[in-house]
């Protein structure tokens, strides 16, 4: 083609190019990774960005995008934002606390970024426990019902801003510990939560609004239990406790008292362990206590 036969869409075209701008129509997604370099059990964010409002209806109900990460697949799902700054969609990845520190690739809609893991150096805690308290015995029903909490996945997104720490004692043992009992370091362990050392009665509370999707008693192992499905893979766990003032489906506020530190369960002295779970793998809370998702 020469200039005396170019037509007008094609000399646009071609300044489009080497402006470097696509035309609305051909806008892909952005992917971004917040943060991009992360720690072992620490959650990122996925933004996926669309800059210009959708051009026609096809793109405006598109379903919602999926984001990929190791053998894992997640919902991104559509932010509040006003027209004119384009749509935006968030996925959630909780970095497995046991995944080997390097470089991982997270993919969604054609776009890929690399994920750096960074080693959260988790110490070894050393524990004796008496016989018969060194097993991970369940009830029947016990570990199937507590799998299906973790793995809920509401749309709806309940929570706002960041999470409470739902005890006021201290922390008595932090996230990601490995464990050596009885001289044995546990293969395939990482204490997936916090232990926060409040007193027999203390009160728990909701760490954030939600919905409660478990509100068990008398299970072997986490003895009486309580779960708060927070939306889109955020799921909150309360164990141990001695008593529960709520009931499963209802809706809790952040800071309610959802019930009181315990020892049921396998626990060898009253606390309570709190585990917060994104997208079914357990993350360190710290990081929801301090910031915004
Ligand atoms: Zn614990």
């Amino acid at each position: 083609m020469n200039a005396k036969t170019a037509s007008p869409v094609f000399w646009l075209l071609s300044l489009l190019t080497v402006l470097g701008t696509d035309l609305p129509a051909a806008a892909a997604l952005e992917l971004e990774l917040q943060p991009a370099c992360a720690r072992q059990g620490e959650t990122v964010k996925v933004v996926l960005r669309q800059p210009l409002p959708a051009p026609d209806a096809a793109v405006q109900d598109r379903t919602l995008p999926e984001v990929h990460f190791g053998k894992k697949t997640y919902s991104a799902f559509l932010l509040p934002t006003r027209a004119a700054d384009g749509r935006l969609w968030r996925a959630l990845i909780g970095v497995p606390a046991d995944l080997s520190p390097g470089d991982y690739v997270v993919k969604a809609e054609g776009q890929e970024k690399t994920l750096k893991v960074l080693d959260s150096s988790f110490g070894v805690q050393v524990l004796r426990l008496p016989a018969g308290k060194d097993n991970f015995d369940s009830s029947p029903g016990e570990v199937e019902a507590v799998d299906a909490a973790k793995a809920r996945l509401s749309p709806e997104q309940y929570w706002q801003g960041k999470f409470l720490r739902p005890s006021k004692a201290r922390i008595s043992s932090p996230f990601g510990l490995r464990r050596r009992v009885n001289g044995v370091l546990l293969k395939d362990y990482f204490h997936s939560g916090l232990d926060f050392a409040g007193s027999a009665g203390s009160p728990v509370l909701a760490t954030q609004s939600g919905k409660v999707s478990l509100a068990h008693r008398g299970w072997k192992l986490h003895g009486n239990i309580v779960s708060i499905d927070h939306g889109q893979g955020v799921v909150s766990f309360y164990i141990h406790l001695s008593r529960i003032y709520v009931k499963e489906g209802e809706l809790v506020k952040a800071g309610q008292k959802i019930g009181a530190v315990g020892a049921t369960g396998r626990a060898s002295g009253p606390h309570l362990h709190f585990s917060l779970y994104v997208n079914r793998d357990a993350t360190n809370p710290m990081n929801w206590f301090s910031k915004s998702y």
